[in-house]
């Protein structure tokens, strides 16, 4: 197989991981839409036996994946919570977790409503400030969770001296990269010993597929994955595979576009006067924005911002827009608009939302790659109309 190991991430999004096939010659990785592989006689086969287990054009997207967060190991899944249960299902009753307080509102509910009945107990801590962090460690911290940029705050955690900590006390640090991508940031080269994407939003990038990925370079854990994944079944089809590798082609053209605009809009709001608040972490005023510059190559496609008038003049602006399409998800080539208090975050508790800071006038988008002015016009008119 023909890595691009070496080659910089524009080469490696085309290739790695990706050879002609070598029985037509077929440029494009084929999609395998078979359960089973034929063996020459017992326990005689070509590197396959049975789907649930592996299949070629799984293979081809989980060895681009890993050549992307320049991991040894990649594992794809059926969706980027499939990724996540199969990284809790290693842990043990009796285990305690420390997550960071703005996560994703499926993990949340993941750990909160479903693994805490297994008797896996969750700290959500404010990971901004790692002084937090060892004041919530138990003797029976096994592992830290977090996200960066995070959902929908854009709160940044530094992910270095998390790492840091973490290896210190012998605990496992996993981030959800969904965010920021592999194009803008690397946890496995700061110290982070998994990364779980959703590939479902950038990486796929033209939500049409759902999907998700385990990444790492620790051969404890590739060989804990692969037993637990087989064992679970939680994997993605060839079809999707094949779209998710489809995405990865432009993934490092399209992440300079979002980012691009998403600067651009964040701007725009900034001097807008019927808008209170903007965060970006490409925004000089955001708080972390020294880290954000160190950490990220570029602050992603993702724009939360406070619209004066309250919970109902939100909706109001979300369901006014033209090309921003009220949706929930993110990281496709089109833009979406979304409200996480009665959307994406309406399953966290009003009082928790409030005390992590989602406003209840917040507004979250999704810069996707059209022409920045259009989007600006089409955001602009549904703020002002009344
Ligand atoms: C969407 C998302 C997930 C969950 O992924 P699915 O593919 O929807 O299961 C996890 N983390 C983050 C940051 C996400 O945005």
């Amino acid at each position: 197989m023909k890595t691009a190991d070496g080659h910089e991430f524009a080469t490696r999004c085309i290739h790695a991981g990706i050879a002609p096939d070598p029985v037509t010659g077929a440029i494009m990785t084929p999609i395998f839409q078979t359960s089973t592989f034929a063996q020459e006689s017992p326990a005689q086969h070509k590197g396959f036996e049975y789907s649930r287990t592996g299949n070629p054009t799984r293979k081809v997207l989980e060895e681009s994946l890993a050549s992307l967060e320049h991991a040894q190991f990649g594992y794809a899944f059926s969706s980027g919570c499939a990724a996540t249960t199969l990284i809790m299902l290693s842990l043990n009753p009796g285990d305690h977790v420390i997550a960071f307080n703005d996560l994703y509102g499926g993990t949340r509910r993941l750990f909160e409503k479903v693994f805490h009945k297994f008797g896996i107990t969750f700290s959500f801590v404010d990971l901004t400030d790692s002084s937090q962090l060892s004041r919530a460690l138990t003797k029976s911290t096994k592992m830290i969770w977090l996200e960066s940029p995070s959902n929908p705050l854009l709160k940044l955690v530094d992910i270095e001296a998390i790492a840091k900590a973490a290896s210190a006390f012998n605990i496992q640090l996993v981030v959800d990269n969904t965010f920021a991508t592999p194009a803008l940031q690397n946890p496995l080269l700061l110290g982070a010993h998994l990364v779980v994407h959703s590939t479902t939003k950038y990486i796929g990038g033209h939500s049409d597929v759902v999907g998700g990925a385990v990444l790492t370079n620790d051969t404890d854990w590739a060989e804990k994955i692969a037993y637990l994944s087989n064992a679970i079944g939680g994997v993605p089809s060839p079809m999707d595979c094949f779209l998710v590798l489809r995405g990865i082609k432009t993934l490092h053209l399209r992440m300079e576009k979002h980012c691009e605009n998403a600067l651009f809009i964040a701007k725009r709001l900034s001097d807008h006067k019927a808008i209170s608040r903007v965060i970006y972490p490409g925004l000089t005023n955001h708080p972390q924005f020294d880290l954000g510059q160190r950490q990220m190559k570029a602050s992603s496609g993702i724009v939360s911002f406070v619209v004066t008038g309250g919970l109902e003049k939100a909706k109001r602006v979300c369901a006014k827009t033209k090309l921003f399409a009220c949706a929930e998800s993110l990281g496709g080539v089109e833009s979406l608009i979304e409200h996480p208090a009665s959307m994406t975050h309406a399953s966290i508790r009003p009082e928790d939302r409030l005390k992590i800071g989602i406003d209840d006038a917040l507004i979250r988008i999704s810069v996707g790659i059209e022409d920045g002015g259009d989007l600006w016009r089409d955001l602009e008119q549904a703020i002002e109309s009344p």
